[in-house]
């Protein structure tokens, strides 16, 4: 049986819906089809998730947000007379969303988690009135009733173990089932979203969970790109890559898949193939735990912006006992996490994610390095990006190092940082934010520019 989940793009409007059960039904093994909120129609449109952040936000700072509500609903309501599903559903989901509204609002974070999750769970019950008026028989299913437990951590959810096994009984059921995704429940019974984006995070767990012989992805490309289509013109095709490559490259700035939607899926070892709704007979990209890699060592590029470096030099500080433990302390006490830590032996750069910064934080941390660590030199550099050649081939191919500090030289482009990951599956360097683009023509140039599709 396979799992497949399709995101906000391919559930956008009634006729994107069509398309959708329309690959349901060609194939019978597809069982379980998981799904996103509808999501944007056009380039100026909103996806229906930032609707609700806006309806939940304008609710708990004013107390009413009627204008917020008719917004949602208004999408539902056109998706609905469009499927020809009648007035019913509609006034369903009004009161759905009304009844969200009302829940308890003394903690933000659980209220907007009810508030969000609503997205996928009337898309999932929209999809599921659809496919039984086309006589299909198909059931949404609660993703409580399925017993997908996650950990109580507002909008941070993570999956706990026993939700595998819960869900292997769903391959008893006979008919299709619609999984809404983006959300569990904790233990305490309260619903919990995972980070954005996280409809990728119930597929993989599904497919996990009932051991498909395939977890499909569908979004809106063909397949994933070496490069950012946006960026580079007509970039190759990734036929094959593996879960480490799209792990790191996702994490790293490609949009196409969560990053942490892999770990559920690569434990149990079911392949994950990304294709595309609006065009499901291309191939799409087959992600797999290895591959064939002599001809290919880099798979792709990716680069991604908002970092800072808070840099911190002390002579001697190779000796000093304890000294990095310290220094993460002060970060850990702002609630900071971080993503690099290149060092040397009297200075090290922490690397981190510019948005958990505020001028007050920063100035509380570059205080107590100063007063704690008595250091010589501590400051918070801004407006770095983070580009990252991935690549399984890389640890067994000398020279990609300088082949590609040379093209990023040759350009002319200042690097800032180097880091090369202990799995040596990914290079990364940190540039200055206005170059990163440059880079990764530079880049691509280097490593792919003979190259039409990578097996
Ligand atoms: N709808 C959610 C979001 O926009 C989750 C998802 O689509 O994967 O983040």
């Amino acid at each position: 049986m396979k799992v497949a989940k399709f995101g906000g793009s391919s559930l956008a409007d009634a006729g994107q819906i069509k398309k959708v059960t329309d690959i349901m039904l060609t194939d019978s093994e597809r069982r379980v089809m998981v799904v996103s909120a509808p999501g944007k129609r056009s380039d100026d449109d909103t996806k229906v998730t930032d609707l609700l952040i806006q309806l939940g936000e304008a609710y708990l700072k004013r107390g009413e947000a009627q204008q917020e509500l008719e917004a949602v609903v208004a999408r539902y309501k056109s998706i609905a007379d469009e499927l020809e599903l009648g007035e019913d559903i509609v006034s369903t989901i009004r009161e759905d969303f009304n009844e969200r509204l009302r829940y308890d609002s003394s903690h933000p974070g659980e209220y907007m988690d009810q508030m969000k999750a609503g997205g996928e769970d009337n898309n999932a019950k929209i999809i599921a009135r659809y496919l039984q008026q086309l006589g299909v028989s198909a059931q949404y299913m609660n993703p409580k009733e399925a017993g997908l437990l996650v950990s109580d951590d507002p909008g941070n959810a993570q999956v706990l173990a026993e939700t595998f096994d819960h869900l292997y009984k769903l391959r008893e059921r006979e008919e299709i089932l619609i999984f809404p995704g983006f959300f569990g429940y904790a233990k305490s019974g309260r619903l919990v979203t995972f980070p954005r984006g996280g409809s990728d995070i119930t597929g993989s767990i599904v497919a996990a969970g009932l051991q498909a012989s395939l977890y499909e992805n569908f979004t809106d490309v063909d397949s994933v790109y070496a490069a950012n289509p946006g960026v580079v013109e007509e970039p190759c095709e990734i036929k094959r890559m593996t879960y480490r490559e799209m792990r790191e490259l996702s994490y790293a700035g490609f949009g196409v898949f969560h990053d942490e939607a892999l770990i559920p899926a690569f434990r149990k070892s079911i392949p994950v193939c990304v294709k595309n709704t609006n065009n499901p007979n291309a191939p799409g990209t087959m992600i797999i735990a290895e591959r064939e890699h002599a001809e290919n060592p880099i798979i792709g590029i990716a680069a991604d912006k908002g970092f800072s470096t808070v840099y911190v030099r002390k002579y001697l500080m190779n000796r000093e006992i304890g000294f990095g433990r310290k220094l993460l302390t002060i970060l850990e006490d702002e609630d900071i996490s971080y993503e690099h830590m290149p060092s040397g032996i009297d200075d090290t750069s922490v690397i981190l994610d510019e948005g958990q910064l505020t001028p007050e934080k920063e100035s509380r941390i570059l205080q107590r390095i100063r007063t704690e660590l008595e250091v010589d030199d501590a400051h918070i550099e801004k407006g770095y990006a983070m580009i990252m050649l991935v690549g399984e081939g890389m640890h067994e191919t000398v020279g990609i190092a300088g082949r590609a500090a040379a093209a990023l030289s040759d350009n002319k482009i200042p690097i800032e940082m180097i880091n090369q990951g202990s799995s040596e599956v990914s290079l990364s360097f940190g540039i200055y934010e206005e170059h990163v683009d440059h880079a990764i023509c530079a880049l691509y140039e280097e490593f792919f520019s003979a190259k039409k599709v990578l097996q």
